[in-house]
This record gives structure tokens, sequence and C-alpha cells, in this order.
């Protein structure tokens, strides 16, 4: 097995490339008219038909598509293929709303466990490899998604999902697992439980597939000192198929995005406007090759840049970044735009643990906003006086960042509430 899981797709010319997302492209918009109500009635009222497109360049005449549209037409409204032809449905996490629901045919299936295989590939995974799936199994894709990439790619494959992180340990010790997938928060936890337990030069571990929910560097340091491994990132979501949309290859510098399946644009989330590579925007896919549920130019509320420099790994899918939070996760606080992600950035360059909560609320009409951090053993104290010049050290940092001011409380190791799946990490009283 050598580096790639489809060389031959995953090092295509930019030609090949939108040769084939141009054909595919205007083949999967005829399946959407003929096949979804919802998506022509949309098509008709912005005056587009199928005889309009002809390949990418005629991307832009066609209408977004936003969460809030699969909303209305839940359950069927975005299935394209009668039932009998479906195989799986998946939901999404219900992050910021009403789950969404899915829908596979087979070959969807096997194509997205193709773009799990590929990470997997990525991330140094051979079928000598013993793959921990830690991810949830169920309706969320996380568990699905790379315990079907890690068969195809030939791995022994172990189904643990999340939580009983006392079994999770006793099974990466006694059976050799050598690739960790969970979400980075769940990572991060068993990598602390390791540690306690004193138990870390008796795994084998060496890669980790993290991804579902945002982490930032400083993160990926923590948990590969913590860990011994290397940590890799994947991104997916639920609608286009799931985890692995896009992956990260041994550069460890963005993620590429498996563009024989999924047409990426970025938009300026205000005017709808297309913005060049390079340009900080809200990310919007195509799936071309899904029959199922053919989601077009989806707005996915994820904000990133992409980039389609020439990466050393020979991969030629562009890359995108890390996203820098939702357009909807985003906080606004004072009147300031707050991501979480810039949050969590100060406290690990200050050498706190990702263990972070940001509480909103709304006192006399005023905003307020509060970061509690859980000391570590690094910098453990019980002296009150000491505390707050620690804390004060953080809220002179965070307003740097911010630029507005926060209450910083420093609370004690393990107080706040550890997660199995996607993080809890802002509290917004303001909407209760
Ligand atoms: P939900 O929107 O309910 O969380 P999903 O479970 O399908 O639904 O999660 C998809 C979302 O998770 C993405 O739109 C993105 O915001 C987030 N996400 C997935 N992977 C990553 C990642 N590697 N980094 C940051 N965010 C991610
Ligand atoms: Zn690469």
């Amino acid at each position: 097995m050598g580096k790639y899981y489809q060389q031959e797709i995953e090092t295509a010319s930019r030609d090949q490339i939108i040769t084939r997302q141009s054909e595919l492209l205007v083949k999967q918009v005829r399946h959407a008219w003929d096949n979804l109500p919802y998506y022509r009635g949309k098509m008709e009222e912005k005056g587009v038909c199928p005889e309009d497109i002809n390949g990418i360049d005629d991307l832009k005449k066609l209408p977004f598509i936003t969460k809030n549209d699969l909303r209305l037409a839940y359950p069927y409204g975005f299935r394209a293929v009668p039932e009998s032809e479906c195989v799986r449905i998946q939901s999404t996490s219900g992050t910021t709303g009403k789950r969404v629901i899915a829908f596979y045919t087979q070959s969807d299936v096997d194509l997205w466990e193709e773009c799990c295989a590929r990470a997997i590939v990525a991330a140094g995974g051979t079928k000598e490899d013993v793959v921990h799936v830690s991810y949830g199994y169920g309706l969320f894709t996380g568990g699905m998604g790379l315990h079907g990439g890690s068969h195809k790619v030939g791995c022994l494959t172990l189904p643990m999902s999340s939580g009983n992180t006392e079994r999770q340990l006793q099974f990466m010790e006694d059976l050799g697992s050598t690739i960790l997938c969970c979400t980075p928060s769940y990572a991060q936890y068993l990598s602390e439980a390791i540690n306690e337990k004193g138990i870390k030069n008796r795994l084998r571990l060496k890669a980790g597939i993290f991804g579902a929910e945002p982490w930032s560097e400083e993160m990926r340091r923590d948990i590969e000192a913590g860990l011994g491994i290397r940590a890799y990132d994947i991104y997916g979501l639920t609608e286009l198929s799931g985890p692995g949309v896009a992956f990260e290859c041994s550069q460890q510098t963005g993620m590429h995005i498996n563009e024989d399946h999924f047409i990426a644009e970025i938009i300026d989330p205000d005017t709808e406007e297309v913005l060049p590579y390079g340009r900080k925007g809200e990310l919007v896919f195509t799936s071309i090759t899904k029959k199922a549920f053919p989601l077009i130019r989806y707005r996915t509320r994820d904000i990133c840049v992409l980039n389609d420099e020439k990466c050393p790994c020979g991969r030629t899918h562009v890359k995108m970044s890390k996203p820098m939070g939702r357009s909807d996760d985003m906080l606004i606080v004072k009147g300031v735009n707050v991501f979480p992600s810039q949050i969590e950035t100060v406290l690990l360059e200050l050498g706190y643990s990702s263990n972070y909560q940001i509480v909103v609320d709304r006192v006399n009409l005023t905003d307020t906003i509060e970061v509690r951090v859980e000391m570590n053993a690094n910098n453990f104290s019980d002296d009150l006086g000491m505390i707050t010049k620690m804390e004060n050290k953080v809220l002179q940092a965070l307003r740097a960042m911010l630029g507005i001011g926060a209450k910083v409380s420093l609370v004690a190791p393990k107080s706040i509430q550890r997660s199995e799946g996607k993080a809890v990490r802002v509290i917004d009283r303001r909407k209760i």
C-alpha cells in the first residue's frame, strides 16, 4: 500500500479535475431538476434551467441551499431517489438547531467510505494498522464513516464508539491500537486519562484522525505531545456524507477536499459573491456524485480559506484551512464579533488546557462574557492572590485579541464537564 488510497484520482491534473467536475455537475443538476421539486422550484424562481448549465463556470447561476431549506423540506424533500434505492439514513448532531437527516444509496455509502479511507491512508494507515474508532456510532456520521473507511483500507477495526473510558484504554493497550479516531476534545480527555494512569509507554498509538468540531493548532500540539502521536484533521458534514469531505495529509497544513465528489466555493456570507482562492469566507459545496441526497451549492456556514498551491504530498486537490468557526458560531458580544477559536488560542498559548467554557449573558441590557478555564498540573495554585494575578494576565491577552474585556475565572482541574462527543464550549444565556 502506497501513500495514497486512490492515487490516480488524488493526484489528477487540475484540467482533469475541472473536466470531471463539469461533466458531473451537468448530470447532477439534471438529476436534481427531475427529482427534487423543492430545488427545481428554487431554480425556476431564479430563472435557471438545466440547459443553462454546461460546466463548472455556470455554477454561479444556480441557487444556494441552506440548512433552513433542509429543515423546511424535512424529512423527504431532498431525497432524490425512491426509498427502495436507499440503504441508510444518518443525521446531524443538531449542534445549531433541529437535526437534519440525509439519505444514502449503496453507492453513496461506498464513495463516502472511500473518502474516509483516503484520510486513513494519508495519516499513514495500511492494512497492518489497528484503527480504534471512538467517534459515536449511530445516527452521527463520525463512527460509521471512519469505520467503513478503515474496512476499505483493510485495517483491523475496533468499533469502540465513545464513552466508557476504562474500556477504551484497556482495548487500546491489549489490542495495540495504532490509529485513534475521535473528536479532538475526546482525544484530549483520553490523553489525560492515559497520562494519569501512566500507561502511555504501553500503547502503540502512532496517529490520530480528529474532527467533527473546531480545534486549534495549539490543541494539536497538546494532543500530539500528550499521546506521542501525529494528529490529523478531518472535516465533513452529514449533509454531504459525513467525515472525509476533506482530510489532512502528511504536511498538516490544511485539508485536501475530495474534489472528485465535491465542488468547493468560498462566498461572502453577506453578499453571496463568490470569492477567489485565498480569501476568507463561507464554504459552499456541491455534491456531484451522490444520488440519494444531491445537494447543490449547499451553504455550510463554516468560515475558512481555500488554497490551491501545490502540496508537497503530491495530492492536487485544493486544501481548506481549519474552519475558523461557523458563521452561526460567532458570538456578537457588545457589538464585537467573537469566535470561540480566538479564545481557545489565547488560553492554550498561555499554557492552559482546552477545557474551557464561555458564558455569555445580558445584565441590565449590557452583554457580559465570562471565560472559565481549568488550571492544570503545570500552573495550579490555591493561593488566591496568585490566582487573581493569573486571571489578570489571561484577561489582558483576551482584551488584546478580542478588543473587549471579559471576566476570567480560573477553576480547579477537572471541574468543567467533559464531553464524549462534540464539546459544549459556549453557553449563551441571552437566548433563554
Ligand atoms: P451539526 O451541524 O449538527 O454539528 P454534523 O454533525 O454533520 O452536524 O457536523 C458538521 C459540522 O461540524 C461542520 O459543518 C463543521 O461546522 C463541524 N466540523 C466538522 N469537522 C470539523 C473540523 N475538522 N474542524 C472544525 N469543524 C468541523
Ligand atoms: Zn498534501
